[in-house]
């Protein structure tokens, strides 16, 4: 389904009113008790990593980058379905570590890790993803320290760009990773300390929708870490071929064309194989395994017409979901999809201007939409809101509510 809402998205509507996680929207505003709120649909979260189970190889895991969406229950479900979790702080680690993932399948990147961080990593048994020489000096110590030999993977920041990425993550000048051109001096250092050599980890961007700068980024990573692994002190056991894939948001966008990257990599396996004959292959999503199945949902508490132009006035906004309102890295506004939730298609063809109850005219969830039916009381769904919403959202900004999260 397309219109009204101008993205795809795969909640049922029944009696024109939308349906997550089976529970129609009214009723699930009454289960919660509470208008901010954020509602993810577990079971198209299933469906979505079965279908990459279905068109990747077989040999190709997958692990969920926790940063995409934090909430506990979440990564709880996740753990059952995905072979690995990568974090990017301790408060990560702490709710991987409360799932039944094993340590050894959690990884840990992000610049700037603090002596303590690393000590708590080690101490866990987690992979750790090495963003710095000076990081693996103290690594090193920190392992000494405790008695244990740290496991680590090198992050290597690219010699090669993912191509039209909404957000990229290597190439040129980055803090991220160890540049491609002094991998072999560190691993050099590396034979000389008491550091388990894993592997490489090659992360090059995110928010991807274009199939061939994925399967170009692919062939580059396999090529470069085969170049890399002959200066490694042991054999190359997991190498993290990174991800970007994206989603849809905004008009005229597209999905990724999934099956395309699935035959390209099957393609690029059987030699990667013989090239890495101990290693477990991964990719890391975070966006595309959690961002559709998620919504955020806010009621309309005021409606008002300035000068013309309708302006529905919400009981939540950008200190919620700092992404929708535009200010979370775009440069030009685009809306984000949304929805009268509880009254989905209709007659009327207003547009509405949908914004938060903030003092600033950053507070927009959309502008000019066709939600311009929407009345007082009714809940306007923000779609695609599933990854970086609460978590990556300013919620101390104006002293407002906090919004509720649920797992339906
Ligand atoms: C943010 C991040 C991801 C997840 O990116 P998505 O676009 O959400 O898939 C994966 N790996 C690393 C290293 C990251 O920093």
């Amino acid at each position: 389904m397309t219109a009204p809402g101008h993205a795809p998205h795969r909640f049922p509507v029944i009696d024109n009113e939308l349906s997550i996680g089976g529970i129609a929207l009214t009723r699930l505003a009454e289960r919660i008790g509470q208008t901010p709120f954020y509602a993810y649909d577990r079971r198209l979260i299933t469906e979505r990593v079965a279908e990459l189970r279905s068109i990747l190889p077989a040999d190709i895991h997958l692990h969920y980058a926790i940063k995409a969406n934090p909430m506990p229950a979440l990564v709880q479900h996740m753990a059952g379905l995905v072979d690995g979790f990568d974090i990017a702080s301790v408060g990560e680690m702490k709710t991987a570590l409360d799932t039944p993932m094993p340590p050894s399948r959690v990884s840990f990147a992000g610049p700037g890790k603090s002596v303590n961080e690393l000590r708590q990593a080690v101490a866990a048994g987690i992979v750790v993803s090495l963003e710095s020489e000076l990081e693996m000096e103290r690594l090193a110590l920190v392992g000494s320290e405790l008695g244990l030999r740290p496991r680590v993977v090198v992050r290597i920041n690219p010699d090669f760009e993912l191509k039209s990425s909404g957000m990229k993550m290597g190439g040129g000048p980055k803090p991220f990773g160890v540049d491609a051109e002094s991998v072999p001096d560190v691993l050099k250092r590396m034979s000389k300390l008491a550091i388990d050599f894993y592997g490489f980890h090659i992360f090059s961007g995110s928010q991807n929708l274009k199939a061939e700068a994925i399967m170009e980024a692919q062939e580059k990573t396999f090529d470069l870490a085969r170049r890399l692994a002959a200066f490694a002190p042991g054999p190359v056991r997991l190498l993290n071929l990174g991800g970007g894939f994206g989603i849809p948001y905004f008009p005229g966008e597209t999905s990724l064309d999934l099956k395309a990257v699935g035959d390209h990599l099957a393609e690029l396996m059987p030699a990667a194989r013989q090239d890495f004959p101990d290693a477990e292959f991964v990719l890391e999503l975070g966006r595309y395994l959690v961002g559709e199945a998620g919504v955020y949902v806010s009621r309309v508490v005021d409606r008002k017409v300035s000068r013309g132009q309708i302006f529905l006035v919400m009981d939540g906004g950008m200190h919620h979901h700092l992404s929708a309102s535009g200010n979370l890295g775009q440069v030009l506004r685009k809306n984000y999809p949304l929805l009268v939730g509880n009254h989905v298609e209709s007659d009327s063809a207003q547009v509405a201007t949908v914004v938060g109850p903030l003092c600033t005219p950053l507070d927009i969830l959309g502008e000019k939409m066709d939600v311009g039916h929407g009345r007082i009381g009714d809940l306007i769904v923000v779609l695609q809101s599933g990854a970086y919403g609460l978590s990556a959202s300013p919620t101390a900004f104006l002293g407002r509510p906090f919004p509720v999260e649920a797992l339906v």
